[in-house]
């Protein structure tokens, strides 16, 4: 069972007597678990027994979710969480920990922008910001002892730039530093990057993965051939009583105790445990459910995102598409390299006129809603520099391409014509 619609669907659930047969994955709304008798409760806290205790820690409906992705990005396992925030800030710190030092584009969605530049700071993790990405002398000109990361995302939200893997992850490794991605916008079906060479993916589950936009959700999934023990990761050597025994005298590390899934174990034992940002059972059923048709939605929405794209290079009042799927940017090769079945549902585009007149398009629009959320089957228009990305400062707004005169788009699952035909009589109402 390898090929993506098969595992879409099947992947991390088998509808067994565990389950009573229950042909969909069903929704364990259990706070805690019975841990059986002392014997099974003590070899299950210790870790040497697979079960569930708590759902802070574990749960069946989400361990389906997390299998299931896991499955769908080729990793060796993930840890879902309660928002896409807390991926992305779960994966940061867990690498950076304890004074480490993470390498950015600003061209990021604005929460994690903010996290990187004014909040992780306060807890001793810097970012180097990188004006390009896929500038490898400008990237390797930041790398320092303390560097213990490179964070981008997969397709820039908004401006749809794509990342150029396989040589930042060549570059990363000769270093002993590994490569996070955020890789929320083009979802595991346009894009796997661990088989380019990225060590860590987050998801915000919200989006694509779930597909309706009825779930906050993240995931973090763990490629599972990333060396943590390698000199530039001190949490990962050094023995924690949590993994340990300390009556049997018995003392680990992460590193030394789980190997290759030392980052994702860490993630669910030290990061779920303490900060607690769980995702409930019924969110990852929305999600387990929302994958399911992921690789349907995901395609019908590339294609109607192409044909708004192109329609929108030709009205007098747009003066640049942001849609790296349009074949004409210069990341052309790119775009052929990484996405051959699309970059997406994202696109964003600048208009003449005052902030008047794009306020005027929001408001004209009958079809497209005016929400700050992307991936839904409800096609949706935002303005980042107002809404997503009003937290980022103006400099790294500015260098994200994020001006007052632009509108985001995310392409929903209605007809085409229907979105072109509303696009079309709001911009024009709007001036
Ligand atoms: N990463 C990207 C690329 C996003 O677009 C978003 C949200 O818009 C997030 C992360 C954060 O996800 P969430 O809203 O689920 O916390």
């Amino acid at each position: 069972m390898t090929n993506f619609r098969t595992q879409a669907i099947h992947a991390g659930y088998e509808p067994n007597d565990e389950h009573d047969h229950a042909a969909v994955p069903p929704i364990y709304a259990s706070a805690a678990f019975n841990l059986g008798d002392a014997l099974r409760g003590d070899a299950l806290a210790a870790g040497e027994l697979d079960g569930f205790e708590y759902s802070r820690v574990a749960n069946p409906t989400v361990d389906a979710l997390e299998r299931r992705v896991a499955a769908l990005e080729g990793g060796i396992g993930a840890v879902a969480v309660g928002s896409g925030m807390a991926a992305v800030t779960y994966a940061l710190m867990c690498a950076g920990e304890g004074g480490g030092r993470i390498i950015a584009p600003t061209d990021l969605y604005g929460a994690s922008v903010d996290a990187l530049g004014d909040f992780l700071p306060q807890f001793g993790i810097h970012a180097d910001f990188v004006k390009d990405i896929n500038d490898l002398d400008e990237v390797e000109s930041k790398i320092g002892p303390d560097t213990r990361a490179i964070f981008a995302e997969t397709v820039a939200n908004p401006s749809t730039e794509v990342l150029d893997i396989e040589p930042l992850a060549a570059l990363a490794h000769r270093h002993g530093i590994a490569v996070i991605v955020d890789n929320t916008v083009p979802t595991p079906y346009l894009l796997r990057p661990i088989e380019f060479g990225a060590d860590i993916v987050v998801h915000s589950t919200t989006k694509g993965i779930t597909g309706h936009g009825n779930a906050i959700g993240g995931i973090i999934v763990d490629g599972g051939h990333f060396d943590w023990t390698n000199g530039r990761f001190p949490q990962f050597t050094m023995r924690q009583q949590v993994i340990s025994d300390d009556r049997a005298g018995e003392w680990h590390s992460f590193g030394e105790k789980y190997g290759s899934a030392a980052f994702i174990k860490r993630i669910r034992i030290k990061y779920l445990r303490t900060f607690g940002a769980v995702q409930s059972p019924f969110n990852a059923y929305l999600s387990l459910v929302g994958l399911e048709t992921l690789p349907q939605r995901v395609s019908q929405q590339v294609a109607t995102a192409t044909r708004i794209a192109e329609h929108l290079t030709h009205n007098p009042h747009v003066t640049k598409v942001n849609y790296s799927g349009l074949g004409t940017t210069p990341q052309y090769e790119l775009v052929r390299k990484y996405f051959p079945n699309g970059v997406g549902q994202i696109m964003s585009f600048l208009v003449d006129g005052s902030p008047e007149n794009v306020r005027r398009i929001i408001d004209g629009t009958k079809l497209f809603s005016y929400v700050p959320n992307i991936g839904d089957a409800r096609s949706l228009i935002v303005d980042p520099a107002h809404i997503t990305h009003r937290e980022v400062p103006a400099e790294a707004r500015r260098a994200a391409g994020v001006t007052d005169n632009m509108l985001r788009l995310s392409i929903g699952l209605e007809d085409v014509d229907d979105l072109i035909a509303d696009l079309d009589q709001a911009i024009a109402g709007a001036y």
